[in-house]
């Protein structure tokens, strides 16, 4: 259609008329003509300036024609129209682009032809929504395109209407298989996430971004707890700084760690887990997170464990097994090593157990080492190993000892006694009444590198002594050892019999002061044993303390030293002098330590005012109020108290300034090279200064010599007991001694 000729032809006839009317009649009517002809001149400018407008009119329609064509060729959407039956009728660039083929090929065809076979259903599902709703709507389908590939296509479809009550569908066509890629990619990535093990996501700055339902379930934190937190907040205590810190470096620079690691669970339980670290980058290589997983351990360890346990365990008892055991002397070996200190092993085997199996039956005997085993770990302490090595063969590790070698001895004798002690009774088994005692062989090692069968058949070879030393006995590998333990065993026996018989005795060691000469004397115990002689205090009160013998020795001891006062009560030289008794932590702890003094102060008729009792700082530190309680009603009656080998201890001034103390002794300890070593010299000083503070007196023991007087004297401490005056004497010598001073005079 051509708007131009349309619009000249009425132009073209109208001139025609008024040239013909001019022929018509010239002569006639000549003005009318020529107004005609202005007329239509007029009205021929009046048509051009028409004709002007509607050829701009016709640009303006072909430019936005064009417009519409581009736009709908060219538009980043596909679309096409296609018939109510599906046909393709028209479809632009992007179309044809996303379809791969040429426009004369699609069109007159199906669009159901484009559609891959398993969706075509989905496809003619929804072109029949399509044309009877009236509506639009929108289908995810997959295509093939002209070479056969196939892309994720988003339809979007309307009904239109085009007149004469015929429709078309109209479909935007958009390629979303990158965005299905991603979705794809996304839901992998959240299943993933959400898998068994624990999850975390955090910052560059270590900062928990997000965490699966699995960390909530291994750890107890929930996702709100653990947001904004750092991963530090599993942390069990059990890795020291360093482990993170080689943790960080190593992520810093692989990029990754994994190991086993021990977290603390919300509810404080520390359990085991597999933790693998990762550091994400950005394109630019830039930190931007990290992302930990872990799985917890705990049930796998439990079954390691349990797995350990069974190949470790002795079945019939329980026990670890010889396997175990030699472990644990590995283990032992090193440490002691490291930390200088020695172990034990103790090695033990039943007595005539081999005949007691035969006549009774390997039931019965089973019973036996079960009933043995159950004895011997009950007489063990809590960290040694008591093992079954085979048959009636057993062991005990014991780890640690004192590191104090005498100590240790002593720990280890008092085990292995208690133990032949529990092993002693009669096992009762059905129907009969078994007795079955042990041999214990001991060895002693740890201090030195050896291999674990070097202790092992040391102490067999012990077990072995005892054995035919008449069973039911111990024996150490160690020949100095077994001589200690065997004089002890010696001197504890004697010391039993020495109460029986009172074999003891008190010396007396005078207590001088610059001002009155001898004002007391310290009561010393001696012991006489007829074959061996004198015994010094120092050798058997740490005994007699050990095996409780202290009770009836200190008992003895005050008995005496009450009726010494009594005595000397008649006597004028000797009736001014207080007697000072020595009193051990152990006898003082006795519950009936108060009225077992007072009972004797009645017996013995002795006057309170001139006994005084001397505690160690060990008294103390056990049961502050019990202390101060006893002490109280001691004092009460006019017993005074003094605290011996003062400055050895670690009694606090404040705890101190609660006794109701009359004097501090200054250790014989400090007082020995009081002259010479300046470090004594300023402990005296402090101890002369601290009792002088606190209103108490000073007595120095261990005083030898003039000049050490002198210096004592020098620090202002005024009264002493030592060699210098006399050494400790049986009474009659002492008194012969005090007489010939008297009161009041300095001793010689
Ligand atoms: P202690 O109570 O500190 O007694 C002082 C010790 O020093 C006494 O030793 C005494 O003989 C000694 N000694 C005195 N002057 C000198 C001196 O100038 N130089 C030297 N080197 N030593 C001196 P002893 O009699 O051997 O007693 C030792 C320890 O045994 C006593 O130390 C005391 O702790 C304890 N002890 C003695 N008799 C008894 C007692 O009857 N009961 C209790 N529980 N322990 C006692
Ligand atoms: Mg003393
Ligand atoms: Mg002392």
């Amino acid at each position: 259609m051509n708007p131009t000729r349309k619009n000249v032809a009425p132009d073209l006839l109208l001139r025609a008329a008024a040239e013909a009317q001019l022929a018509k009649a010239p002569q006639t009517d000549g003005r009318a003509a020529t107004e005609l002809l202005h007329d239509l001149q007029v009205h021929q400018i009046e048509l051009e300036m028409q004709n002007e407008e509607l050829r701009r009119t016709q640009h303006a329609l072909e430019e936005s024609r064009d417009r519409y064509v581009d736009l709908y060729e060219f538009a980043p959407l596909g679309y096409l129209t296609l018939s109510l039956d599906g046909l393709i009728q028209e479809l632009n660039l992007r179309a044809l682009t996303l379809l791969g083929m040429q426009r004369k090929k699609l069109q007159r065809r199906f669009f159901t032809q484009l559609v891959v076979p398993k969706d075509q259903s989905r496809w003619a599902e929804f072109l029949l929504r399509l044309k009877k709703i009236d509506g639009t709507g929108s289908l995810e389908l997959s295509l093939q395109r002209g070479d056969g590939t196939v892309f994720q296509a988003l339809l979007e479809g309307e009904k239109r209407p085009v007149g004469n009550g015929a429709a078309q569908i109209r479909l935007a066509l958009s390629d979303i298989s990158e965005r299905k890629v991603a979705e794809e990619a996304q839901r992998i990535a959240s299943t993933a996430f959400e898998s068994q093990q624990g999850m975390f996501i955090t910052d560059a700055n270590k900062v928990i971004l997000r965490v699966n339902k699995a960390f909530t379930e291994i750890t107890g934190y929930t996702a709100e707890e653990a947001l904004g937190q750092t991963p530090s907040l599993l942390k069990s205590g059990r890795q020291d700084s360093a482990f993170y810190t080689t943790m960080w470096v190593r992520i810093s620079v692989t990029g990754n760690w994994q190991g086993e690691i021990w977290n603390r669970h919300k509810n404080g339980t520390v359990y085991p887990e597999h933790l693998s670290i990762s550091a994400v980058k950005n394109d630019a290589g830039l930190l931007t997170h990290y992302v930990g997983t872990f799985s917890d351990l705990s049930s796998y360890k439990a079954a390691e464990e349990q797995i350990n346990d069974l190949a470790y365990t002795d079945l019939l008892t329980g026990l670890a097994n010889r396997r175990k055991l030699i472990i644990r002397l590995q283990q032992a070996i090193t440490a002691g090593e490291d930390q200088q200190h020695s172990c034990a092993l103790m090695m033990l085997d039943l007595d005539n157990f081999k005949n007691l199996n035969d006549s009774l039956g390997h039931e019965q005997g089973d019973a036996v080492l079960q009933g043995f085993a159950k004895r011997l770990s009950a007489a063990a302490r809590d960290g040694d190993t008591v093992a079954r090595l085979g048959a009636d063969e057993f062991a005990v590790l014991l780890d640690p000892l004192s590191p104090d070698p005498q100590q240790a001895l002593r720990q280890v004798e008092s085990l292995a006694s208690k133990m032949l002690a529990a092993l002693e009774p009669p096992y009762q088994l059905a129907g009969s009444t078994i007795s079955c005692s042990a041999s214990i062989g001991i060895t002693f090692f740890g201090e030195q590198h050896e291999e674990p069968l070097e202790p092992l058949k040391r102490a067999e070879l012990a077990m072995y002594q005892a054995k035919s030393a008449g069973r039911n006995t111990l024996r150490f590998f160690e020949p100095q050892m077994q001589a200690a333990v065997d004089a002890r065993v010696l001197l504890e026996e004697a010391l039993h019999e020495a109460i029986q018989k009172q074999q003891f005795t008190l010396y007396y060691q005078a207590q001088v002061s610059d001002s009155e000469g001898i004002v007391g004397v310290e009561a010393l115990v001696r012991w006489f044993d007829p074959k061996r002689g004198m015994i010094s205090p120092a050798e058997f009160i740490p005994l007699a303390e050990e095996t409780g013998l202290i009770l009836p020795i200190g008992a003895w001891v005050l008995e005496a030293a009450c009726q010494q006062l009594a005595l000397w009560a008649s006597q004028p030289a000797m009736a001014q002098l207080s007697i000072a008794v020595n009193v051990s932590a152990r006898q003082f702890r006795e519950s009936n330590f108060v009225e077992q003094v007072l009972a004797t102060l009645q017996r013995t008729l002795a006057n309170p005012q001139r006994l005084k009792l001397e505690l160690t700082e060990s008294v103390l530190v056990a049961n502050a109020e019990e202390v101060i309680v006893k002490m109280n009603a001691l004092k009460a009656v006019g017993i005074g108290f003094a605290i011996d080998d003062f400055g050895t201890g670690y009694s606090s001034l404040s705890y101190l300034k609660r006794l109701p103390l009359e004097r501090l002794k200054i250790d014989q300890g400090f007082v020995r090279n009081i002259l010479t070593d300046a470090d004594d010299a300023a402990i005296s000083r402090a101890v002369i200064a601290m009792a002088t503070s606190m209103g108490l007196g000073v007595i120095a023991e261990g005083v030898e010599t003039e000049a050490q007087r002198e210096f004592l004297a020098s620090l202002g401490c005024h009264t002493y007991q030592g060699y210098l005056f006399n050494r400790p004497l049986p009474p009659e010598k002492f008194e012969a001694l005090a007489q010939r001073l008297g009161r009041g005079a300095a001793a010689p």
